[in-house]
């Protein structure tokens, strides 16, 4: 097996509670059986020994991190152990007082996702008709307590084609950094796949009008960055996804069960819990850490491929939820027996579906998943 890396990125779900439902949510669709959150000193003991090991980067996500009321100890504790932390959040929750106490316990990084720019649409994906009134607040507020900017909006076939608006938003919010996501199709973003899936030329327009925005922020001397985020499903070679399985990222879930990828909990595999054993052992010695680690367990293509250093095969989950076969090649990937499979979900894409006909992210229709799988 090659090297091992070290666990530089730990991102910590710290819960699966949300006050919104987003229908592209990549939380596991089961998560309304999921409880037993880690305790504070639990999650104090994630992040000493990820920090002994050599993370670097801690990110506080979720569901929705805001709703753990000890969110600005474990922020102060992984602080002073010298992490670099982010939080991802909707911004339902914050508020002035939040943002100070973050600030004070040496919170580094602030990162919004919005819905769209419409505040209907906005309202109507999150769920929640005080979401888009409350992230423009929030925004603001990040700006105020000096946080570099950095919002994120998932782009998908119902919020693509006012890609215009949602720069003009950003702008006019001065916003330092904008994502502009792609859906990935995880979780409930795939169970809604066909309703999500930009077409190619929703796609094609898109990338052309944020390239527009890129030079004529460039030409004016605004410092925003826009970066386009492209679905795979429209490309032939897969991402190097997690660059590379337990390779440099560590997810732990709000049950502690330690995962290479926050998706990978869906995968046929026993995956450890840090309530059961040492980080240190669950990184390097465990079987779900080490069994898609290096190339040994690449089928061909993939096996002589001399792009597997560059993507590492794909994505594992992907290959699953496409194939029920998670040791596949991603078939994303041209050179894969099932690329016909994305094709399809290609074509799919051009079949209307409203909003009002996706699954949304919430308890009762988790509970309604749970309930047909049996
Ligand atoms: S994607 Fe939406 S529903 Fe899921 S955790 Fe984030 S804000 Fe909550
Ligand atoms: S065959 Fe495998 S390694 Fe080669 S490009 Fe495709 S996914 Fe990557």
């Amino acid at each position: 097996m090659s090297e091992v890396g070290l666990p530089l990125w730990l991102l910590a779900e710290l819960t699966y509670r949300c006050p919104l439902q987003c229908p592209y949510c990549s939380n596991p669709l089961e998560f309304a059986s999921m409880q037993n959150e880690l305790t504070t000193e639990q999650w104090f003991d994630v992040f000493k020994e990820a920090r002994e090991m050599g993370a670097v980067q801690l990110g506080f996500s979720g569901g929705e991190p805001l709703v753990r009321q000890d969110l600005p100890e474990l922020i102060e504790y992984a602080h002073k152990l010298g992490f670099y932390t982010n939080l991802i959040t909707s911004g339902l929750g914050f508020n002035e007082e939040k943002i100070a106490q973050f600030k004070q316990a040496g919170l580094d990084h602030i990162q919004v996702s919005f819905q769209a720019s419409d505040p209907v649409i906005n309202d109507m994906l999150a769920g929640s008709k005080r979401a888009f009134e409350k992230k423009n607040e929030i925004a603001r507020l990040v700006k105020k307590y000096e946080y570099p900017m950095v919002l994120n909006f998932v782009i998908h076939r119902h919020n693509i084609d006012q890609i215009e608006d949602i720069i003009q938003l950003c702008i006019e919010l001065e916003a330092d950094q904008v994502e502009l996501a792609i859906c990935q199709f995880y979780g409930w973003a795939y169970l809604n796949r066909q309703g999500l899936l930009p077409t190619k030329e929703q796609l094609v327009r898109a990338e052309r009008i944020t390239n527009e925005y890129r030079k004529k922020l460039s030409d004016a001397g605004n410092p925003c960055k826009l970066i386009f985020v492209v679905p795979d499903y429209y490309e032939e070679r897969p991402k190097a996804c997690m660059n590379g399985w337990g390779s440099i990222f560590l997810t732990i879930t709000p049950d502690g069960t330690a995962l290479p990828c926050h998706a990978a909990r869906q995968l046929p595999m026993n995956f450890p819990n840090v309530k059961d054993e040492k980080l240190s052992d669950i990184w390097y010695r465990s079987t779900g850490f080490n069994h898609f680690r290096g190339d040994a367990w690449m089928p061909e293509p993939c096996k002589s491929c001399p792009e597997k250093k560059k993507d590492f095969g794909g994505c594992r989950c992907q290959a699953f939820m496409l194939t029920g076969d998670a040791s596949q090649p991603d078939p994303v990937c041209s050179k894969s027996d099932h690329h016909h499979l994305i094709l399809k979900a290609r074509e799919e894409s051009e079949r209307e579906l409203a909003l009002h006909e996706l699954t949304f992210r919430n308890k009762k229709n988790s509970k309604l998943i749970l309930v047909s799988k049996g």
